[in-house]
């Protein structure tokens, strides 16, 4: 049913992970599998079989070929770096080629103790796992860069958190799970070897058309070329309302995925200052901040190529910062691209920055909901659509007024209405992983062994640009009483 495994992470040298094989669990079964994936993936969908999948990914009888072990990494934990963090709780079990000829990692998320655990169970709960799967699924659905959720399991044993809940194994596939960290693990022994070795390991995987390079040139490419891609995806996270929520540079990937959906969540009303992890106590990683955060980030990946970069120390830091402070231009330049397409606008003109910000603007002095403010802009093209519109806003005038000023921008753009309300529609989604919808399929989910609302929230979520039928109605922001104000790691 697997398909064979190569073992690229593992033939590295044995610095930079360590071996290290699950731990059994008492009665793992299968909660959900993602079967189209899988024949992505390359998997055999005639020899499925769901009890076998659960030994393999719960990690009680490993897949054939896989050799489990843990990678070694660093990282800036709200700006603290801690020089040893690694897999405490996650196993590669090595890399599948997909149908593609693409290289995929598929890690087991929550298999036990590794040596990198601290003083973590090597654990997750069923809770988090749920939330991970949900979540990077719709980011894919959303044509996001993520990570994505092959599996999960749950383990027949308890986990104790806050409160006792029902443990589970995730597996994740990634196309690598190198992170910013990676390179700061072996920054911080200074071993140039291991760092030349994960570079080149990153141009093959995520930046191919690099490969011709050499010398610094090699180095200092890569480098803003992961400047460019963090800089799209942190864009396009904004575009739908998406807030990481722990963007410590563990969590920041070199291929440009969405990595790590801890207290991650969407924003429903529009407010840039939106923060919903209960561990960013100082709104580190807010809505608005995230192109800072990620630049933050790609700074101290920078520091970890310097060495690479030019034999002289003063050139290399100044390639470095010159690459660095690249960035807001290419982050201006993303998001006004997923601003422009929010707006069904295709020609640029020099307003539509200032369009797109007063529309923005309005909303956050309307508390209108993000999402359902640009599905509704299709609407006001039909009979009564406007209306739809406006009654999101508590300030009626404001978002009329806007709407004149669009309209007239909308008169330059060569289309009809019809063309231009398909265009938004493609591009802005109706269903987004609402917060209480998500917490409400995890809570019938772990307590009462009830995976109805996963299965339904996840077929709404996979198809984002549908207007979905029927109760619940996916599309609507929480009530008063619905809204989740935080949300947790969960660790
Ligand atoms: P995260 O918050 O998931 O990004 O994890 C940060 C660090 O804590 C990583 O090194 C994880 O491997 C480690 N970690 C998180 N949860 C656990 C756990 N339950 N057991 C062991 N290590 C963990
Ligand atoms: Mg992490």
């Amino acid at each position: 049913m697997f398909p064979s495994f190569s073992l690229r992470y593992a033939h590295l040298p044995s610095r930079m992970s360590a071996e290290c094989a699950p731990t059994r669990v008492a009665n793992p079964r299968l909660v959900a599998f993602n079967h189209a994936l899988a024949e992505e993936l390359g998997f055999d969908s005639t020899a499925f079989d769901a009890t076998e999948a659960a030994e393999a990914l719960s990690g009680n009888a490993p897949p054939d070929g896989s050799e489990p072990l843990a990678m070694a990494y660093a990282g800036h934990q709200f700006g603290n770096f801690v020089p040893r963090l690694g897999d405490g709780r996650a196993l590669l079990l090595g890399e599948v080629i997909n149908r593609e000829g693409e290289l995929r990692e598929l890690q087991l998320k929550g298999a036990g103790r590794t040596p990198f655990s601290r003083g973590g169970d090597g654990r997750a709960p069923l809770g988090p796992v749920l939330r991970e799967y949900l979540v990077s699924e719709a980011m894919h659905a959303l044509g996001i860069p993520t990570t994505r959720a092959l599996a999960a399991v749950t383990t027949g044993e308890r986990v104790m958190r806050r409160l006792p809940e029902p443990g589970a194994v995730l597996t994740r596939v990634a196309s690598s799970h190198l992170r910013v960290g990676t390179f700061q693990y072996f920054a911080a022994r200074q071993d140039v070897e291991a760092i030349q070795l994960l570079a080149d390991m990153a141009i093959e995987r995520h930046y191919p058309h690099l490969a011709p390079l050499s010398g610094g040139g090699r180095y200092l490419a890569l480098l803003e070329a992961v400047v460019a891609r963090q800089a799209e995806l942190v864009a396009r996270w904004m575009g739908v309302g998406f807030i990481h929520g722990v963007m410590n540079t563990d969590n920041s990937t070199i291929s440009g995925e969405t990595l790590d959906y801890g207290p991650c969540a969407f924003m429903d009303a529009y407010d840039p200052l939106t923060v919903f992890s209960s561990i960013d106590e100082r709104g580190r990683y807010a809505f608005s901040n995230q192109p800072h955060s990620a630049q933050w980030n790609l700074a101290r990946f920078a520091e970890t190529l310097l060495s690479l970069l030019d034999e002289d120390h003063d050139r290399a830091v100044a390639l470095a910062t010159d690459a660095i402070e690249a960035f807001p231009e290419h982050f201006e330049a993303s998001f006004g691209a997923v601003k422009r397409g929010k707006l069904g606008l295709v020609r640029v003109e020099e307003g539509d920055e200032t369009l797109a910000q007063e529309l923005l603007d309005t909303m956050q002095a309307g508390h209108a909901d993000y999402t359902l403010t640009f599905r509704r802009l299709a609407d006001v093209f039909e009979e009564d659509g406007e209306a739809r519109l406006v009654e999101l806003f508590d300030t009626p005038e404001a978002i009329r007024a806007w709407l004149t000023r669009w309209r007239e921008r909308l008169s330059r753009e060569d289309a009809d209405a019809a063309t231009i309300a398909a265009r938004l529609r493609a591009t802005n989604p109706a269903v987004i992983p609402r917060n209480h919808q998500v917490e409400h399929a995890l809570m019938a989910a772990a307590d009462e062994d009830d995976y109805g609302p996963f299965e339904a929230l996840l077929a709404a979520i996979t198809r984002p640009f549908e207007a979905p039928e029927g109760e619940p109605d996916y599309t609507q922001p929480p009530q008063a009483n619905e809204r989740v104000l935080r949300t947790f790691c969960g660790t």
